[in-house]
């Protein structure tokens, strides 16, 4: 569906059971009208915010290991410049289509913003399962998708990132492929190897950043971590290095989980002891420090704080009169649905979006481009004080507005983030 159609939709209104069933790109839209409504933000003005400036799908034909010749499919959706070149990660999944592609890339615009990072949103995907794929599989795929689209993309344009089923050495690539093309300028991409012009800190540096906002809205309630239980779900980059801040910091983490299903122990979860066994054994699935319990009932457990961080729509209209924990951070991208939103919201549990929740990764990413164009590197201990005092400027500005507007943290977020776009627009003259 077009974005324009969708958005028409959107002004339309919608029934509870649409709001069961919106795919990504409009789920995404129903977040940014409930804000834009307060605004009082004119059709015409949400039809410039929310359609995306370009949307290219490419071919990449591609000889397999075994000599076959395969057609994969890439995309990358630019949704918006007015703040700055576009940024955004590039994602290699099987289930990858536009509209996928689509919401991120318009979450990246909003996320950027309510940061106040110097930049639009953008996103990207090529449709492929990434673990059946060789390493010189996965080169191949990469370079010719940069031969398709290296005009669109560059520092002062467009930087992608990685995403899911691509990493650091993904990047190194794309660089490469990008410089053949354009000569030596390492800002093109970010999540680069940190020997190869990356920033110290980027791997951690999303859930460290969950962990960071987790503090602070804890603290703004007046709870204190070593009596407050948690739950995450997803123990991959985010997770795990959410999962070590918190306990690092005392929280007590009764449960965790990844694809091998869900671990619990009302005690307290030794979470270096799970670090250490996902090191050893790409994943969770053998872990005996804890009891074996179900993904869902991990979402049904009786703490105080959720946090998912695997997959997008995790909670939904059916699941969220279970959900117990009056606090969610959203640390995966849409974890919550719409139907779930409204029900939550209801019921006065919190929600910390994730345009905010998740941005750390996006503002370390900010950092090793201000790094690449200044030659310049910074140390850990540098990144690590940078990342806490942007992400507390954001939470402080989100939390004000919520208290002020008496809304609720999601649509203030979108609400500082519509603001700060339709300015730079503004000045644009749009
Ligand atoms: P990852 O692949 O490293 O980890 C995902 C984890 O989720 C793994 O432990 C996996 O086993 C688990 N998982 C998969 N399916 C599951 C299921 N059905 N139930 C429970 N666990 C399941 O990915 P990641 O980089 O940690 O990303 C997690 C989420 O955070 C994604 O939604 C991603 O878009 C979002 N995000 C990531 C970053 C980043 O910098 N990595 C930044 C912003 C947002």
């Amino acid at each position: 569906m077009e974005a324009v159609e969708v958005h028409r939709r959107v002004l339309r209104g919608w029934s509870p059971e649409r709001k069961t069933t919106m795919k990504a790109f409009e789920a995404t839209q129903y977040y940014f009208d409930k804000a834009a409504d307060i605004l009082d933000v004119s059709p015409e003005i949400r039809q410039l915010l929310i359609t995306p400036r370009r949307e290219v799908r490419v071919e990449i034909p591609v000889e397999m290991d075994n000599g076959r010749l395969e057609t994969l499919i890439g995309f990358r959706v630019q949704h918006n410049n007015y703040r700055g070149p576009m940024k955004g990660g590039l994602r290699y999944h099987h289930e990858v289509d536009l509209d996928e592609v689509r919401s991120l890339a318009s979450l990246m615009t909003w996320k950027t913003a309510v940061v106040n990072l110097p930049y639009g949103g953008a996103k990207g995907g090529i449709k492929v399962s990434a673990q059946d794929l060789s390493r010189r599989e996965k080169e191949r795929i990469t370079r010719k998708f940069v031969d398709q689209i290296h005009d669109i993309i560059g520092p002062r344009t467009d930087i992608p990132a990685p995403d899911m089923g691509t990493n650091a050495d993904t990047m190194a690539w794309i660089r490469n492929q990008w410089e053949k093309y354009n000569g030596f300028d390492p800002a093109v991409i970010t999540g680069k190897p940190v020997d190869q012009y990356g920033a110290e800190g980027r791997e951690e540096a999303t859930g460290r950043g969950v962990g960071i906002l987790t503090f602070k809205m804890l603290q703004r309630l007046g709870r204190r971590p070593a009596e407050t239980t948690v739950a995450i779900q997803g123990f991959g980059n985010v997770g795990s290095h959410a999962g070590k801040l918190l306990h690092e910091s005392d929280f007590k983490i009764v449960a965790i989980s990844d694809i091998s299903g869900g671990y619990y122990d009302e005690q307290g979860i030794d979470i270096p002891l799970a670090l250490r066994h996902t090191l050893r054994n790409g994943s969770l699935e053998g872990f005996e420090g804890a009891k074996k319990i179900s993904n869902e009932a991990l979402l049904a457990l009786d703490v105080d704080v959720l946090i998912p961080a695997a997959l997008g729509g995790v909670i939904h209209a059916e699941n969220a009169g279970e959900i117990r924990a009056d606090i969610i951070i959203e640390a995966a991208n849409g974890p919550v649905h719409p139907g779930a939103d409204e029900i939550l919201q209801s019921r006065g549990t919190l929600i910390l979006p994730d345009i905010l929740a998740n941005a750390g990764g996006v503002t370390v990413s900010y950092f090793e481009w201000v790094q690449n164009l200044q030659h310049y590197k910074w140390g850990l201990n540098r990144v690590r004080q940078e990342l806490d005092s942007v992400l507390s400027r954001a939470f402080e500005d989100v939390w004000q507005t919520s208290t002020e507007k008496e809304v609720s943290l999601r649509t203030a977020a979108f609400m500082i983030a519509i603001q700060r776009v339709y300015r730079a627009a503004e000045l644009a003259g749009f």
